[in-house]
């Protein structure tokens, strides 16, 4: 049976030894996130953000604008935010309405307030092997479990399924960048089966269940990303976890798997902008 990778408690370890390192600045670091409109899934999320980064310390602002702001106004507001230097990551939660251009509002944010790693320069650093003045949270999660956890990277065939912005290419190209021989797989792929096989390091980011038993290699490392409810409104995650498990070396649950990372990773990158401002 496989190790159970404990993301709860890795990024509970993180969180502690963020908490004590703030506990220790004279002038607190500052997180705003953005929501536009009041989807539900969002809030929950920018919430979960809030509380947490109280928790720590980190003074935490939330600024919500209705549905229908204008793309142009949402720039400025960016803008304002950019020029405050109270203000030291902002993170504009996603998705956005239809009638703003994301790429466009990920352009406006600063790269030095940047805190997921979504701009243009910080994804072209990572792109190009320097250090980004963040990385996505995410993928910065899974590498630091890979780490925790003792598992090899260099050398080491990772399959990665799912090729989001957020998730699947920042995380394959992160592998990259530590050696891994990489493969994408996604929606148009024809033989998943017999690529996700050959992974010794398997990440599925997809959002529905499509990793199982008969899918992986023995003793392989598996990450799953997804979190979406199934039937039952139960959380679950892209792997079937309870058949996967008896025959891979290592696999995160869902929940307490790469979550919690995340939200850890999304602090980190906050100390870490205020800390280079
Ligand atoms: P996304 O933007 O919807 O991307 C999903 C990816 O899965 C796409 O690249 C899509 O391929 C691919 N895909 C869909 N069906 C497939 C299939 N049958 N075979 C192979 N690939 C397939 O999703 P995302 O934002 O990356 O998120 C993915 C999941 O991770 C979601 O459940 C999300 O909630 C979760 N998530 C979790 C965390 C966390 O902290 N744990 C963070 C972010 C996201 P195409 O590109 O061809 O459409």
């Amino acid at each position: 049976m496989a190790v159970i990778i404990n993301g709860k408690a890795v990024a509970e370890k993180i969180c502690t030894e963020l908490k004590q390192k703030i506990s220790t600045m004279d002038k607190k670091p500052h997180l705003t996130v953005i929501q536009v409109g009041n989807n539900t899934a969002s809030s929950i999320y920018v919430n979960l953000k809030k509380k947490k980064a109280e928790e720590l310390g980190i003074k935490s602002t939330i600024i919500n604008f209705e549905e229908k702001i204008t793309e142009e106004n949402l720039i400025k507001e960016i803008t304002k935010l950019n020029n405050d230097n109270q203000v030291h990551a902002i993170l504009v939660q996603l998705p956005l309405p239809k009638h703003i251009c994301t790429n466009s509002i990920i352009k406006a944010i600063s790269p030095l307030k940047d805190v997921d790693g979504f701009t243009v320069q910080n994804s072209g650093d990572l792109l190009n092997g320097a250090v980004p003045n963040a990385y996505p949270c995410t993928p910065k999660g899974i590498i630091r479990l890979l780490e925790e956890y003792n598992i090899e990277i260099s050398g080491k065939h990772a399959v990665v399924v799912g090729r989001s912005n957020i998730v699947g290419k920042p995380i394959a190209i992160m592998l990259l960048n530590k050696n891994a021989t990489v493969t994408v797989c996604h929606s148009k792929t024809t033989n998943l089966e017999e690529i996700t096989r050959q992974a010794d390091i398997l990440i599925s980011a997809v959002g529905k269940k499509i990793i199982f038993k008969d899918m992986v290699k023995p003793n392989a490392t598996v990450i799953d990303v997804g979190i979406f409810k199934d039937e039952n409104g139960k959380t679950t995650g892209d792997v079937d976890f309870e058949n996967v498990k008896e025959i891979v070396g290592y696999i995160t649950p869902v929940p307490k798997g790469v979550g919690p990372m995340t939200i850890a990773c999304l602090m980190e990158n906050t100390v870490e902008l205020f800390e280079h401002q």
